[in-house]
């Protein structure tokens, strides 16, 4: 069985093939980036992805000796920018209905933890997601993902791109900031907004472009922003783990490509003797691999939708979804 998945909820128009075992056989992306200084403009965005889409997909589809004949498409139904996420639903509404095979809608957020499972070897986790769309805390709990903390404002990779932006680095924002921040010695004092489980971030954001705008070292706003920003995050994920006390700490989405995160995250979850799976770098960003291997769980658990009745949901909550295939042996 060949399950093809087609990512399209933002800057990245992905495609991929898993197997019947969830084996990522290919894994075609192309990612829109902005000029330095200016953010995604969805039109903009959905031109790119509608512009590479059919290469994309061919690639995917060419496997190194023959040519993949997928046995069910999975679509990134949300959530995502509405004009990007049309471009992916409407190539695969056509494709299944060309080919007349099952059509399975799938939740990004969703699909970022499943290949995080997967390929970080997790089972049953606190799982932190965090990317441009998401930043959350949650646990898996009678058929779906419950959102234990989140962020009350803007997102964690919001943060870093928007501050970025200002900064006039380049896209990917976080890419940028975690480079600059190597540099940075002096701690800034910016503000530190933890409730309960849940984090703040837009008045960081605004103290981190005052000190910014009066001429402070880039070096060491950034070095600030990440080392605040983050113990936030961490502080969030310590409390979580405590009161839920799982035994695995998962960590998935864009951001969770930065090191330094990813040495606090890891530091917290090995105090409280939890294991830590980060996602690895290669599958941390939006891409194919995470609809295809998602939508291949979704399929063997009989979810499917008919062609006339698909969707897009641009503001899809995590927890708006039922996923039966976790907890996995
Ligand atoms: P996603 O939506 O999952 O593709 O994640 C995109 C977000 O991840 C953007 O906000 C990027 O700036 C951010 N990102 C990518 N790489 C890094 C990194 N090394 N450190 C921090 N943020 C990153
Ligand atoms: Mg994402």
């Amino acid at each position: 069985m060949f399950f093809l998945g087609i990512e399209s909820t933002a800057h990245t128009f992905g495609a991929s093939i898993v197997d019947d075992l969830g084996k990522i056989l290919t894994n075609v992306n192309s990612t829109y980036r902005p000029p330095t200084g200016v953010g995604i403009h969805p039109r903009k965005a959905a031109e790119h992805l509608n512009e590479v889409s059919s290469s994309v997909i061919e690639k995917a589809l060419q496997g190194p000796v023959e040519r993949f004949l997928p046995d069910a498409i999975g679509y990134s139904a949300g959530p995502g920018l509405g004009p990007c996420l049309r471009i992916g639903a409407t190539i695969s509404r056509a494709l299944a209905l060309y080919m007349d095979k099952a059509l399975v809608p799938v939740h990004h957020g969703v699909a970022h933890l499943d290949l995080a499972m997967a390929a970080g070897h997790s089972h049953d986790p606190l799982a932190v997601l965090v990317s441009g769309g998401h930043t959350a805390i949650a646990v898996h709990l009678n058929r779906r993902w419950r959102v234990y903390g989140e962020t009350e404002d803007i997102t964690l990779g919001n943060l870093l791109d928007m501050f970025a932006r200002e900064a006039k680095l380049p896209s990917p924002g976080g890419v940028a900031v975690e480079s600059k921040a190597k540099e940075g010695r002096t701690l800034l004092s910016l503000p530190y907004t933890v409730k309960g489980n849940d984090v703040a971030y837009s008045g960081l954001l605004t103290a981190a472009l005052r000190f910014l705008n009066n001429g402070h070292s880039l070096a060491d706003i950034c070095f600030s922003i990440q080392e605040v920003a983050f113990a936030m995050l961490a502080e969030a994920v310590e409390r979580s783990l405590v009161q839920t006390r799982k035994k695995e700490v998962l960590i998935a989405g864009g951001v969770a490509a930065n090191q330094r995160l990813r040495e606090m995250i890891q530091m917290v979850a090995e105090d409280h003797g939890a294991t830590f799976h980060p996602v690895p770098v290669q599958y941390s960003g939006d891409c194919g691999a995470q609809i295809a291997c998602s939508g291949r769980l979704a399929f063997e658990s009989g979810i499917t939708i008919p062609v006339p009745e698909s969707f897009v949901n641009p503001r899809w909550r995590l927890d708006e979804i039922d996923v039966p295939w976790i907890p996995r042996p």
